[in-house]
């Protein structure tokens, strides 16, 4: 196994990478900075020392790709500052824009996110007449066998890859067609990296799929040694009782009882699910392909609720997809009230071009509209949040401290098992260390908690 840290060497060539989008994203970068730094580079966080100039792409949202053309026009100027700089777009925009991005010539390496491993040749093969492109898709990479340099800056928390693509296909996403099929990674490569980030000090790592409930990896030889995600759950929290265990992202129609008490039933498993609920009209779930109804998705909460009361459930919402009527915008109101997610991630809908929304639905609620229910469904969330903070109050919660709270220095701030952001008045406690803490005030984004024992 390589150097879970990022080498610094000033004799090295430099390597600035940006990461824009998802976990996944950030996970990919640390992937790509194990394969460049295995080829003798060195990471740099100044890009006027950068030899070679990434930004790892998102193609979720049109306006996270506008952000990357502004951001290729201030790399181009680095160009002109310094010969022999190298710009490359890899990630989901590689992937989804292809030869669009080499028009023009403005940048030099185009990856999609199945050729990290071409990247050293790539950048040796490129010159500034002859961009280089790879933007296969596999059935098989996984990255199982690198071992990723972490970037993060506080050595606490991890992700963990278990798995890549996606086989859902729902109407307005992107993903499928930019990551690829599903492929589950072998979970021995999986354990062997836990292990590695909790012998270098890390408290907590994340398990990160498009779908982790549809984790599957076949033994070749026995299918009895098949292994399904909550099976995987259980085999990394095993690694120690130290280590927390999180993961994300799960699909209501995948999220199974087994993984619910199989969550119950390690104290190190965080009592937490994101189950991206979209819309709750029926009639809206149905067009955008999600494979699950309003009242599916209410016995799924129910059901985690049943077996874990105290289990945080956050999700995603999309406003204004094609044809939602104002009924349908009330639906996602009312299951957000009976719901009481702890919080959300809201967007109006973007179309995506070349997804299955933009080529069967106009995209036709108008730009006002979907403006107004947007800021409806979120004056909605922050109560929600508030409301479901105020449950806490009184209970005695152990928190993994992250570090120093931004507004405060004498406080430190940290996440208790539900993912809730607890502050607390520091007692000389480092990043990674865990305290007791009672909850005496929220806010909608914290709970505000004094220190036990
Ligand atoms: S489950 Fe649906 S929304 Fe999530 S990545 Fe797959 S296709 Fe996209």
């Amino acid at each position: 196994m390589n150097d879970i840290r990022p080498v610094t060497d000033d004799s090295r060539p430099k390597i600035y990478i940006e990461t824009y989008g998802c976990q996944m994203n950030v996970n990919d970068s640390e992937v790509i900075l194990s394969i460049l730094q295995d080829e003798g580079y060195a990471l740099t966080d100044d890009m006027d020392k950068a030899d070679v100039i990434l930004a790892n792409t998102c193609s979720i949202r049109d306006n996270a790709e506008q952000r990357i053309w502004g951001r290729i026009d201030q790399f181009r100027l680095q160009k002109k500052k310094r010969d022999g700089v190298i710009i490359g777009i890899v990630g989901c925009m590689a992937e989804r824009l292809k030869d669009k991005l080499l028009d023009g010539h403005q940048v030099d390496i185009v990856a999609g996110p199945d050729s990290y491993r071409s990247l050293p040749s790539l950048i040796r093969a490129v010159t500034p007449d002859t961009p280089q492109i790879n933007v296969l898709l596999s059935h098989e990479e996984t990255y199982a066998d690198i071992s990723p340099v972490r970037m993060d800056r506080n050595g606490v928390s991890a992700f963990i890859s278990i798995m890549r693509g996606c086989n859902n296909v729902c109407s307005y996403c992107v993903v499928p067609y930019t990551r690829g099929a599903e492929r589950s990674r072998d979970p021995k490569t999986i354990v062997r990296e836990a292990r590695q980030l909790f012998e270098n000090g890390y408290k907590e790592v994340t398990l990160l799929g498009q779908n982790v409930d549809s984790y599957l990896w076949k033994d070749s030889v026995n299918a009895d040694n098949d292994v399904n995600f909550a099976q995987l759950l259980e085999m990394v929290a095993k690694t120690d009782p130290s280590l927390r265990v999180r993961f994300s992202t799960s699909h209501p129609k995948d999220i199974s009882d087994e993984v619910i008490y199989t969550m119950a039933m390690y104290d190190n498993i965080c009592k937490h699910i994101h189950l991206p609920v979209q819309s709750g009209s029926s009639a809206m779930l149905e067009k955008m392909r999600r494979k699950y109804n309003r009242e599916w998705y209410l016995e799924r909460v129910h059901k985690i609720r049943s077996v874990i009361p105290d289990c945080g459930i956050t999700t995603d919402v999309i406003a204004g997809f094609c044809g939602e009527t104002e009924q349908d915008h009330r639906d996602t109101l009312s299951l957000m009230e009976e719901v009481v997610f702890d919080s959300a991630f809201m967007f109006a809908y973007s179309e995506r071009p070349g997804t299955l929304a933009a080529r069967k639905y106009p995209d036709d609620i108008p730009y006002s509209v979907k403006t107004e229910r947007l800021n409806e469904i979120i004056a909605l969330q922050s109560r929600m949040s508030l409301k479901s903070n105020e449950k806490e109050i009184g209970k005695r919660l152990r928190v993994l401290v992250e570090g120093p709270s931004k507004k405060n220095s004498d406080e430190l701030c940290g996440r208790a098992s539900n993912n809730k952001m607890c502050v607390f008045p520091s007692c000389g406690e480092k990043a990674g260390d865990y305290c007791e803490v009672e909850v005496v005030s929220v806010t909608s984004a914290t709970l505000i908690c004094r220190r036990l024992g």
